[in-house]
Order: structure tokens, then C-alpha cells, then sequence
């Protein structure tokens, strides 16, 4: 749904069961089959939705999330209806993601009939056999034409693992010739990494150049989230103290009992309680609550370096100052975003916008001068 008068659309989400019928192996989450939320509190979220949208925000996309939400198939097409018959006059679509394993005939005649106002978003890995190790051998249960055919304009969700991650080119092409144009998700806050291991920056290296050389000719200049950073914002004089996500205002999650809580990842089945508690005192409406002041005033790639303030408190226990052992592989990422526009460039000055192309170029020249050095001792194979 395209936001209305381009402010920024309301994304609440409702977490309609804990429960998961996989095991995937990297899944934060705790899975407790006894809570599921029941059509009661349900109807009791979507009240409070619509009557509480905020003011500078148009347009309400409503998340079902899990666990696996399709567990809980009969609740969502009837939360669809209570919305339908009381809040039609608002803007809204529904969304999910799902691993898509129990999607059967019954599901797929109801999507294909409400597909304008219910999409489904894939959590897809990659080549089948890294699906399957991720993923608790789920490809072939998964009817990938059906998402295709029913959204075609709908990307996939894929998350990386130790095990995806040395075939990450693959995975992602092997994503593309499927047909899937978006590959979102692609990025460094889920799973057990610990990114200031030098091993990965070895592993990365020769993926990030294939992508490079996929991306320059092929997919119509779209890139996945990773590689899609709008390089030309690091020139940006003045520097605007933004928060990356909406966590606490405009992404607010209802767990299954109803409880209100800022974002899908500061969740019981993340967090602890007294975790949760000291994360509920934070101002959400200031955006200084998430800005590494360090980061904003000396840090070039500020602007692109994505940050999820959730993943971060998991491992800082702070929402401002950021998890520091992401850098290095941030601004080798950042290079190879700064090497696919170069090549863009070369292959097709005229599809960039005078003034942002002024800004692109000074953008790469300054990327590999500041950060190249860094990577001296991998030259020979970047
Ligand atoms: S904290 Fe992370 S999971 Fe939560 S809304 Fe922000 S980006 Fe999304
Ligand atoms: S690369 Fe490191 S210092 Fe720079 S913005 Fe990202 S986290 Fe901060």
C-alpha cells in the first residue's frame, strides 16, 4: 500500500501465537505453544489501531507475526473481517510473513481472493540446500510459484547463517532467477555472529564481489537490502538526528495477551523481564534516545549504517550506544556499495539524477579513501 500524502504509513503488528512448526537455526525466539491470542483481545488490538494512529502517520498496515502466524489461519481471516466491516473507511492492508510450510489449498483459494488486501511475505533462504539446513528442510514444502503468482511485485525475506553465508552470491541470484526482484532482511542483526571475527571479513569479501558484478548488469539496477545504500546521503551537510525504525510509535506489537510493547523484537520471547521493563522507561518519541553521538559527529557512513536499535540491546544493553563490532564489516560492505555505483556509473551515467550523481561521486572517492586502507591486508583479493 502506497502511504497517503507521503507520510509515513502506521505498522502496528499483532503476535497471533508463539508457537512455530519449524526450528530454524538461528531463531532468537522462544516458542510456547500455549499462547495464542484469542479473537476477543484481538478485536481489542485493532480498536486501539485505528482509533489511535498517529497524527503525522497515513494509512495503517497491519502485521500478523508468530511464531508461524498461519498457525493461526480461522483468527486472521476473522480480524480481517472485524476490520473490514468496522474500519473500512481508513486506508489499510494486512501483511505476514510466514515460512509458507502450511499454506494448503483451503489458505491459498482465501489469499488468492483477498490478495489486494492481504499479502504474504516468503522467508526464503537461498539455494535449497541452504534452505533446508536453515530452515528444518522446508523447501520443498513451500509452493514458491504460488507467492510468485499471487504478489509478483512481493519480495522474500532471507536471513543469514555461518552456513548461508558462504554461499551468499548464490543464494541471492539463485533468489532472483526464481523471480523474486526484493530480497529483504539480508543483514547483520539476526543470528549469533560475532562480526569482529576476522573470518568473516574473509568470507564476505569474494561474495561481495560477485554481487558487485551480478548487480552492475542484471535485476534492472536493484540490489537486495544489503547493497542498497544511498551512498549519496553521507554528503548530506546537515545531518539529520533521525531514529533508523519506528520502534515504540510507529511500530507498536500487541503480544498474544494483548500487552502493547515498542517493536516486534523487544518481545517476552527476546527479552527478559527486567530487561523489558528498563526498555519500556526509554522516551521513544526522542530521537536522541538512539543516536551513538560518537557515530553521528565522527563517523562518515553514519547515514547508511543500518542499525536495529532491538538487536542492539540485545548485546549492548543500550539503545544509543551501538554495537561497535559491526564496524568493520559495515564499512567493507559500505566499499563494495560505493564499488556497484561506480560501475552503475560507467555502465549508465543518465540514470542518476544530476545533482545526486555530483553527490554519488563524491561519495565513492571519499569511501575508498577513508576506509580502504583499513582492509590493506585483504588487497589481493578484493
Ligand atoms: S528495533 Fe529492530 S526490529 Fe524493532 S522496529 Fe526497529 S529495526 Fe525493527
Ligand atoms: S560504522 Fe561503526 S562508527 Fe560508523 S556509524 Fe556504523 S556503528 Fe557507528
Amino acid at each position: 500500500m502506497k502511504s497517503v500524502n507521503n507520510k509515513p504509513r502506521f505498522s502496528p503488528s499483532l503476535c497471533v501465537t508463539h508457537s512455530c512448526n519449524l526450528d530454524c537455526i538461528y531463531c532468537y525466539q522462544e516458542h510456547d505453544s500455549k499462547n495464542r491470542m484469542s479473537l476477543k483481545t484481538a478485536k481489542d488490538c485493532i480498536d486501539w489501531i485505528f482509533n489511535n494512529i498517529p497524527e503525522n502517520m497515513s494509512g495503517v498496515e497491519v502485521t500478523f507475526i508468530g511464531g508461524e502466524p498461519l498457525i493461526e489461519f480461522e483468527l486472521l481471516k476473522d480480524v480481517y473481517e472485524y476490520t473490514k466491516e468496522n474500519y473500512s473507511h481508513h486506508p489499510h492492508i494486512f501483511y505476514a510473513t510466514t515460512n509458507g510450510v502450511l499454506l494448503d489449498d483451503k489458505m491459498k483459494e482465501w489469499f488468492s481472493e483477498h490478495k489486494n488486501e492481504f499479502v504474504l511475505g516468503l522467508s526464503l533462504d537461498g539455494l535449497p540446500e541452504v534452505h533446508n539446513k536453515n530452515r528444518s528442510n522446508s523447501f520443498n514444502k513451500i509452493d514458491i510459484d504460488f507467492f510468485k503468482k499471487t504478489w509478483p511485485e512481493q519480495g522474500v525475506k532471507m536471513t543469514l547463517s555461518d552456513y548461508s553465508l558462504d554461499n551468499l552470491a548464490s543464494n541471492i541470484i539463485f533468489i532472483h532467477n526464481l523471480g523474486f526482484k526484493q530480497i529483504d532482511g539480508v543483514n547483520l542483526f539476526e543470528g549469533t555472529y560475532d562480526w569482529s571475527d576476522e573470518k568473516y571479513i574473509r568470507k564476505l569479501i569474494p561474495e561481495l564481489k560477485k554481487l558487485v558484478e551480478y548487480y552492475a548488469n542484471n535485476n534492472n539496477g536493484e540490489s537486495n537490502q544489503m547493497m542498497s545504500r544511498y551512498i549519496d546521503m553521507c554528503e548530506e551537510i546537515n545531518r539529520q538526528r533521525k531514529k533508523w525504525c519506528g520502534i515504540g510509535v510507529g511500530t507498536i506489537f500487541f503480544d498474544t495477551d494483548g500487552t502493547k510493547l515498542p517493536c516486534p523484537f523487544c518481545t517476552p520471547m527476546t527479552f527478559d523481564k527486567g530487561s523489558l521493563e528498563n526498555i519500556l522507561e526509554t522516551d521513544f518519541e526522542n530521537n536522541d534516545s538512539f543516536i551513538d553521538d560518537a557515530c553521528f559527529e565522527h563517523c562518515y557512513i553514519f547515514p547508511v549504517c543500518p542499525f536495529c536499535p532491538g538487536a542492539n540491546y540485545l548485546v549492548k544493553k543500550s539503545f544509543k550506544q551501538r554495537d561497535k563490532s559491526k564496524c568493520r564489516v559495515q564499512k567493507l560492505i559500505t566499499l563494495y556499495c560505493a564499488d556497484l555505483y561506480a560501475k552503475k556509473i560507467i555502465n549508465n551515467k543518465d540514470a542518476f539524477q544530476e545533482e545526486r550523481l555530483y553527490n554519488i561521486i563524491s561519495a565513492i572517492e571519499k569511501i575508498k579513501k577513508y576506509y580502504m586502507p583499513e582492509f590493506k591486508e585483504y588487497w589481493n583479493i578484493m
